[in-house]
């Protein structure tokens, strides 16, 4: 999008200009299903991390705004750079300086920032993933350090990341959780790759911690409420990534039907075309209005947990909405590889159910307008009356 005013656009426009190796390669990375170590190194040298934090951290302490459209120019470029790129730069950063001490934390935070570490943020298991009273990996003292053990799964960036945010359940508060922050380097991890049919080139996986050891500076209490502050940093970008991938599609799609003759004249002439167009159009710049919203308030510290809840749903759904209507525009052409938009269709779904399904948000939305809650947390290792055995499944309902 043009802001012709805008004071911020020529830092955007130098932006988008550091990225467009990045947006030559992401048919090749999609091809291949790994990102290639260049678009690492440009999306460090483009001052992309600096963006989303305050001077104090070494930031450019821009605007939410800012922040939004510059998520969507890398989104652009490349879906899967830009969510293992967010999930370190914007996620894992913001979890460690909210929640972790800058004295002892500032060197990570700075190598995160600076492109010395990859972090991924690790919270769902192999065996459970929207609820969070199914997990069970555990962070315990044992004699003078402390050791986590359990195993996480479908996590951006497992396979490559050096450091992961792990979110465990921390016995010795009680019915505590915590934040640790575990060096993925130490032989007690392991980690291995899950094949995904969209953001192919993103590495995305498993990691198991048998008794993986951490430093007592790096295991954070936290109260499980306070799980979501920290995924709502996820919902955002997962919203700016629909909205890029929906932009991206309603492109192709418009270049389609401005050049493809039929029946005489170009496809755009067809009202069905136009009206299927014209929709996307108005969903994408809604979707956008809501995301610049979010990203206003949470750069100025406010959650916004009902604002957050209303853009990931709807932005996530729209961009699966956008990609359909462009492979029916399209045709056949959408519907073989190396098309973009068939990249872009297996693209939007994987957003949909990233950082928690979209539908599960949709609790937050009903909460604000004064529902009753229907989501009652319960412990799966204290028994639920399901006769499930959390460690294997192996329980009578599971067998
Ligand atoms: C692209 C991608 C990236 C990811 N990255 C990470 C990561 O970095 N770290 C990480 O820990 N995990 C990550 N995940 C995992 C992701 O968080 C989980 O897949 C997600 O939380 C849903 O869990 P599930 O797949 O086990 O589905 P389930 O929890 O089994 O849910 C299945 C379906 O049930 C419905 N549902 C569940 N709960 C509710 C509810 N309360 N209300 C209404 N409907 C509901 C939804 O339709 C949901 O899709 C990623 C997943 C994807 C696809």
């Amino acid at each position: 999008m043009n802001h012709p005013h805008d004071l911020r656009q020529p830092l955007l426009t130098d932006l988008e200009m550091r990225l467009a190796g990045i947006a030559d390669r992401a048919r090749a990375a999609d091809e291949a299903g790994e990102l290639p170590p260049e678009n690492w190194r440009e999306v460090v040298d483009s001052g992309y991390p600096q963006m989303f934090h305050p001077v104090t951290l070494g930031g450019l302490a821009l605007d939410g705004v800012t922040q939004a459209r510059a998520m969507e120019t890398l989104a652009r470029a490349c879906p899967s750079t830009f969510w293992s790129a967010t999930m370190s730069v914007l996620v894992c950063v913001k979890l460690i300086s909210t929640h972790g001490n800058l004295d002892d934390h500032r060197d990570l935070i700075g190598s995160l920032i600076d492109g010395r570490r990859l972090a991924c943020f690790a919270v769902v298991e192999r065996t459970s993933g929207s609820d969070p009273g199914t997990y069970a990996t555990t962070v315990r003292r044992r004699g003078d350090h402390w050791v986590v053990d359990g195993e996480k799964s479908r996590v951006t960036n497992a396979t490559s990341a050096d450091v992961a945010v792990v979110f465990a359940r921390l016995p010795e508060h009680g019915d505590g959780w915590c934040y640790a922050f575990v060096d993925l380097g130490q032989e007690r991890v392991h980690t291995y790759d899950i094949p995904h049919l969209g953001l192919r080139a993103m590495p995305w996986g498993g990691i198991v911690l048998d008794g993986a050891h951490v430093h007592a500076r790096d295991v954070v209490p936290l109260r499980l409420e306070r799980l979501s502050d920290a995924m709502a940093w996820g919902w955002l970008f997962i919203s700016i990534a629909a909205i890029a991938i929906a932009e991206s599609a309603l492109d192709c799609a418009v270049r389609h039907a401005r050049s493809q003759v039929a029946f005489g004249r170009a496809l755009g002439h067809m009202e069905a075309v136009q009206s299927a167009l014209a929709q996307t159009r108005v969903e994408i710049d809604a979707a956008r209005l809501l995301a610049y919203r979010c990203a206003w308030h949470r750069a100025q510290g406010r959650l916004v947990p009902d604002l957050v809840g209303m853009l990931k749903p709807y932005a996530t759904e729209m961009a699966v909405r956008a990609t359909s209507r462009a492979v029916q525009v399209l045709g056949a052409h959408s519907l073989t590889p190396g098309n973009p938009v068939e990249r872009l269709y297996r693209d939007a779904p994987m957003n949909v159910i990233g950082g928690f399904a979209s539908n599960r948000l949709r609790d937050l939305v009903a909460g604000q307008i004064g529902l009753p809650p229907t989501y009652q947390p319960f412990d799966w290792l204290d028994g639920t009356g399901l006769d499930l055995d959390p460690r294997g499944l192996t329980g009578a309902a599971g067998t």
